[in-house]
């Protein structure tokens, strides 16, 4: 099998779903069509072996895993993912690999309606980069910049789980159904895309949790120019963090990363009415401080007492 004919083999013949493909696999380029009204949101993730994941995992979880960390970025931005690029580069041609990869692959395609219209494929030390294309209604995304002093910082669900997974990955003495709950949150982030309506109505700014609560929620106060004061009891932290760790739980589930949660901010004038709709829509969020004029973090302790909080979460370089 060469190059082509993987790319027929396990990628063009991923049915196109969407009536707003023009032209997909096979070209030098696709097209879709924008609707009037609409603007295009665009990100890239590129997942690379050894550092987002062990080559030994799954083909199949990678490749889940390499999509919802994109869709969860469509999430972010409150836009509705619809179609997807993909740049693999591989050590060799499995096609055993493959064909596990392009099944989990299109298990989240179909999940979320999202149709797979281009890619590249290389050879060299295994990544996959996916581009993602979704839909917004013009000026309705939501960005980093746009929170004020007194609005309500809201996370969507516990923190902490994926980061444990990482720290145990080496550990032999845990419970196995332990691992397995851990390991599932960190191989299968859910994008929390059922927020976008409710985010477009009320958020000022949203952030994907992906390098760890503090430093994102610092990407929104440094693009905002404000800071926020964070309330330590608040922080939602998955339970198996809180078992294993007890004291340091919480720095886990304000430092560690992959939880994939959005992170946001909501007038406090409207909270009231944003969490009336929440429980409308059975969605559930957590509200665990506030945005303050002042610059920085503070971390607000049970006792009352606050300290300076610096961003820890995964930097690259
Ligand atoms: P070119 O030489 O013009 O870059 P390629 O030979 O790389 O074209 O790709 C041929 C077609 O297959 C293109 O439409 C490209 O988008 C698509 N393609 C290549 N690799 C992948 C992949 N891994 N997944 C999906 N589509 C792919
Ligand atoms: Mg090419």
């Amino acid at each position: 099998m060469d190059e082509f004919s993987l790319i027929n083999h396990f990628f063009k013949s991923i049915p196109i779903k969407r009536k707003d493909v023009l032209l997909g696999i096979g070209d030098d380029a696709a097209s879709v069509h924008v609707p009037t009204g609409m603007e295009l949101i665009i990100s890239t993730d590129t997942l690379v072996s050894g550092v987002h994941f062990l080559p030994e995992w799954n083909a199949f979880d990678i490749a889940q895993k390499s999509l919802l960390v994109n869709i969860s970025d469509m999430a972010a931005m409150a836009a509705i993912p619809c179609w997807v690029t993909l740049a693999l580069t591989l050590p060799n041609l499995d096609e055993q690999w493959l064909d596990s990869f392009s099944k989990g692959f299109n298990e989240v395609l179909n999940q979320y309606n999202i149709d797979l219209i281009g890619g590249d494929t290389t050879h060299g030390p295994l990544s996959i980069t996916v581009t993602i294309l979704g839909l917004a209604p013009k000026g309705q995304k939501i960005q980093r910049r746009g929170a004020k002093p007194g609005d309500i910082i809201m996370v969507t669900g516990d923190l902490g789980a994926p980061a444990l997974a990482v720290k145990f990955l080496e550990k032999k003495d845990i419970d196995s159904s332990h691992r397995s709950v851990l390991m599932d949150k960190l191989l299968h982030p859910k994008p929390r895309t059922e927020f976008c309506s409710l985010l477009r109505t009320y958020a000022t700014s949203a952030i994907d949790i992906s390098d760890g609560l503090s430093a994102d929620l610092s990407h929104i106060c440094e693009a905002s120019h404000v800071g926020a004061l964070l309330e330590e009891e608040k922080i939602l932290i998955h339970p198996l963090v809180t078992h294993y760790l007890q004291k340091d739980a919480v720095d886990l589930a304000l430092s560690g990363g992959d939880d994939y949660e959005i992170c946001y901010t909501i007038p406090k004038k409207h909270l009231d009415d944003f969490l009336k709709e929440l429980k409308i829509q059975n969605l559930e969020s957590y509200p665990i401080g506030v945005i303050q004029e002042d610059t920085g973090i503070r971390l607000k302790k049970a006792d009352g007492s606050s300290v300076e909080y610096k961003p820890k979460g995964y930097v690259h370089f």
